[in-house]
C-alpha cells in the first residue's frame, strides 16, 4: 500500500457516503489518489476506521426497513431518472476517469456507457423481480413464489473500472429491494463517489446507497460484518478467494468475479485483417487493464505467420496520455503496475521468449514521469513461462502457437483461469465446436472482448469465479432476493370440513 499519508495539504478529501450525508472520514490513514499519466495528487482517500464501517451498515440496515416496501414502480422510476442524470454528466464523469485512472477519454465512455445500459436494465425491474405461480396444485390449494430482498448488500471493486462495475452491483441491489454499502478501489474512487452523488441526485433515499473507502482491513470488516447478508466482489484471484473464504462461512451470500488470462485462437481461414485489428484492440486498449483483454493469441498453423503484420499493426498505435486526442494507449494505474509490467517483460526474456516488439520505457513527450509502457508482443510463449502463467494486466500480448483447433482448445483448458475467450474464423464447424468444448464463460466469435449485454449476466469459469450467479442480468435477481414459496387454500361456506389429518398431503 504506497503513498498512505496524513492529509497536510489542501488537496481534496474523498468524502465517505453515510446516511445520505458526504462526511470527512476521522481516520489517521490516507491516501493519494494520483493521475497516472503526470503524478498529480488528485485528491486524498481516506481508510475508514471501524466505527465508520459499522456507521455505514447501521444506517443501511436502518433503511432496509422502509426501502423494502417501497413499491416496484417507485424503485424502477429512481433509476429511469438515473440513467437521464449519467447521460446529461457523461462527459464530467469520463473526464474524472481519465484523470484518475488514464484511460482514454472515448474508452472512459465506454466505461461509464457500459454500466449505464446496467441502469437502464434495473429500470426494467418490473419485468425482472417476478415470482411464479401454480394454479390448483392440490383441490382449492395455490403454490406461489414471492423474490424478497436481502438486507443490507456490499460490494467491492477493482481499478480497472471504476464507473462500469460499482454500477454492475448497486443500482441492481438496490432496485430489488436492498440497501448497500459500496467499497470502491481505493485506487481511484473519484468517478464512484460523482456517480453516487448522482444516484442521490435521482432520489435514493438516505441510507439505501452507502459507500467506504479503504483496504484489506475495510474488506475484512465487510466479510466478517454480521448485518451484511451479501458480497459483490470483483478484482484480483487473489483477494477474491480471500473475500469467499472469510465471508462463505458467517453465512453470506459471496459472488466472486476475479482474474484472467484470456486466450484467442486465430485460425488460419480467419479474415486477417479483421482479426490483427481486435488482437490489436482487446489487447493493447485501455494498457491491457480490462479483466477479458487478450491476452495470449494462440495462433493455429499457417496463421504464424501473421506476427510481423500483427508487431507492426501494433506499432502504430499512439501512447500517451488519456485526455489528449488520438491517443490509443494510456498509462498504467500506478508506478508500481509499471514497474511490475517492466520486471515480467524481463522475465519473458529471461525465460526463452521472442520478444517481438519491445514496449518498456516508451518516448511520451509532455509526459515524461507518467506510467507508460508501450504495447510489447512476445512470440513463441509455452506454458510454464511467468509470463504465459501470470496475469500480467498491461499491454503485453503473448503468441503461442498450436497445429490444430484440438490443441489450442486444450491449451486453453489447461489454463486455471476461465474468464473470457475468442475464436477468430471463417468457419462454422471451428467455431461451434469451439464453443461446445471450451470451458470459459464468456465466449466471442469474432468477438475479441465478448463481455455480455445487461439482459445476460456476466459469468466465468475455475479459477477466474467463486459463487455460482453472476453479476448482473437474470442472475443477479436471484443473487439479491430470497425465494419464498407460499403454498396457499381459502376456504369458503362451501368448503366441507375433511377433519383432522394425519398424512403428508393437501
Ligand atoms: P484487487 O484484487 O487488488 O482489488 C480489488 C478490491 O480488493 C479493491 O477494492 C481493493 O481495495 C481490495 N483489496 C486489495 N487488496 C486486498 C487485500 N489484501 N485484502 C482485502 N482486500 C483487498 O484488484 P485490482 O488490481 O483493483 O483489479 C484488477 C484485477 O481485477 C485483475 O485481476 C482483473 O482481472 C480483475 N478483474 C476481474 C473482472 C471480472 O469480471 N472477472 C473485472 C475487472 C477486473
Amino acid at each position: 500500500m504506497d503513498a498512505k499519508v496524513k492529509p497536510t495539504t489542501q488537496v481534496a478529501t474523498v468524502k465517505l457516503l453515510i446516511g445520505g450525508e458526504f462526511v470527512e472520514s476521522k481516520t489517521t490513514e490516507w491516501r493519494d489518489v494520483v493521475n497516472p499519466a503526470t503524478q498529480e495528487v488528485l485528491a486524498r482517500v481516506p481508510f475508514a476506521t471501524p466505527a465508520e464501517v459499522d456507521a455505514a451498515v447501521a444506517s443501511a440496515k436502518d433503511a432496509f426497513k422502509t426501502w423494502k416496501k417501497t413499491p416496484i414502480g417507485a424503485r424502477a422510476r429512481i433509476f429511469l431518472k438515473y440513467q437521464q442524470l449519467i447521460r446529461e454528466n457523461m462527459g464530467e464523469l469520463a473526464a474524472i476517469l481519465t484523470a484518475e485512472q488514464g484511460k482514454t477519454l472515448p474508452d472512459a465512455e465506454g466505461d461509464v456507457f457500459r454500466g449505464l445500459e446496467v441502469v437502464e436494465h434495473a429500470a426494467s425491474i418490473g419485468n425482472l423481480q417476478l415470482g411464479e405461480l401454480a394454479n390448483n396444485v392440490a383441490n382449492g390449494v395455490d403454490t406461489y413464489t414471492l423474490l424478497q430482498p436481502l438486507g443490507v448488500c456490499a460490494g467491492i471493486t477493482p481499478f480497472n473500472f471504476p464507473a462500469m462495475i460499482p454500477l454492475w452491483m448497486f443500482p441492481m441491489a438496490i432496485v430489488t429491494g436492498n440497501t448497500f454499502v459500496l467499497k470502491p478501489s481505493e485506487q481511484d474512487p473519484m468517478v464512484t463517489m460523482r456517480l453516487c452523488e448522482l444516484a442521490l441526485q435521482a432520489g435514493i433515499p438516505a441510507g439505501v446507497l452507502n459507500v467506504i473507502h479503504g483496504g484489506e482491513a475495510v474488506v475484512n470488516a465487510i466479510c466478517d460484518h454480521k448485518d451484511i447478508k451479501a458480497i459483490s466482489f470483483v478484482g484480483s484471484t487473489k483477494v477474491g478467494t480471500h473475500v469467499y473464504n472469510r465471508a462463505i462461512p458467517t453465512g453470506k451470500r459471496v459472488q466472486c468475479m476475479m482474474g484472467a488470462k484470456n486466450h484467442a485462437i486465430v485460425m488460419p481461414d480467419a479474415n486477417k485483417e479483421q482479426t490483427l485489428n481486435a488482437l490489436a484492440g482487446a489487447g493493447f486498449g485501455a494498457a491491457g487493464q480490462r479483466c477479458m483483454a487478450v491476452s495470449v493469441a494462440v495462433l493455429v498453423g499457417d496463421a504464424q505467420k501473421w506476427v510481423p503484420e500483427l508487431v507492426e499493426k501494433a506499432k502504430t498505435l499512439k501512447i500517451g496520455a488519456g485526455t489528449d486526442k488520438g491517443v490509443d494507449v494510456g498509462p498504467v494505474i500506478s508506478c508500481a503496475a509499471r514497474d511490475r509490467v517492466n520486471g515480467l517483460i524481463e522475465r519473458g526474456i529471461a525465460d526463452g521468449a521472442t520478444l517481438a516488439l519491445d514496449g518498456r520505457k516508451p518516448s511520451v513527450p509532455g509526459y515524461e514521469t507518467g506510467n507508460f509502457v508501450g504495447p510489447t508482443v512476445f512470440a513463441d510463449v509455452k506454458p510454464g513461462m511467468v509470463i504465459y502463467e501470470q496475469e500480467i494486466f498491461g499491454p503485453v500480448l503473448c503468441l503461442a502457437n498450436a497445429a490444430t483447433i484440438d490443441e489450442a482448445i486444450e491449451l486453453i483448458n489447461a489454463n486455471p483461469n476461465g474468464n473470457g475467450t475468442a475464436i477468430f474464423t471463417q468457419s462454422g464447424a471451428a467455431a461451434r465446436k469451439f464453443q461446445e468444448e471450451i470451458d470459459v464463460g464468456q465466449v466471442g466469435i469474432n468477438v475479441p472482448i465478448p463481455v455480455p449485454v445487461p439482459m445476460f449476466s456476466f459469468t466465468g469459469s475455475r479459477a477466474s469465479k467463486l459463487g455460482d450467479l453472476g453479476p448482473y442480468g437474470k442472475q443477479v435477481i436471484m443473487f439479491y432476493t430470497q425465494t419464498k414459496t407460499v403454498t396457499a387454500r381459502w376456504f369458503d361456506d362451501s368448503t366441507v370440513s375433511q377433519g383432522v389429518n394425519t398424512t403428508i398431503s393437501l
